[in-house]
């Protein structure tokens, strides 16, 4: 018997084992130091992995309900049901937050601005790892 002990998984590694082709098209090119890594990035499903240096939320998409208007929580603009969708995140294991978010996140991210994810990084991170025994 071998007590080997627990693997750290970076959000990085992660990303390369859910989604090995997202993941080349995020990190195909090595990334230049400095800032770390800040974005939205769709994946599959129609989820979006929020990446933030070596961190990462995976947001799925939540069946619209009611005919409100929604209120991205990144851009901050008013949306129809057809032009953004709430997103559940785990953060822990029984933690879960909500986010309102545009369809179209490279525009929505481009209106946020890289503080506008920062934000939206600082309500989501730091996340509680869950793992299934
Ligand atoms: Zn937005």
């Amino acid at each position: 018997m071998s007590d080997t002990p627990p693997k750290r998984h970076s959000a990085r590694d992660v990303l390369r084992e859910l989604f090995p082709q997202s993941y080349r098209e995020l990190f195909g090119e090595e990334p230049q130091s400095g800032a770390p890594t800040l974005g939205l990035y769709p994946v599959a499903d129609g989820r979006l992995a929020l990446v933030h240096g070596e961190q990462l939320a995976e947001f799925t998409p939540l069946e619209p309900k009611g005919r409100n208007v929604l209120h991205c929580d990144l851009c901050h603009y008013t949306r129809s049901r057809s032009e953004a969708s709430l997103y559940r995140v785990v953060v822990a294991a029984r933690r879960t937050r909500y986010v309102t978010l545009c369809l179209g996140t490279e525009g929505c991210q481009k209106r946020a601005g890289r503080r506008g994810l920062e934000k939206l990084a600082d309500r989501i991170f730091p996340i509680e790892p869950v793992y299934a025994d």
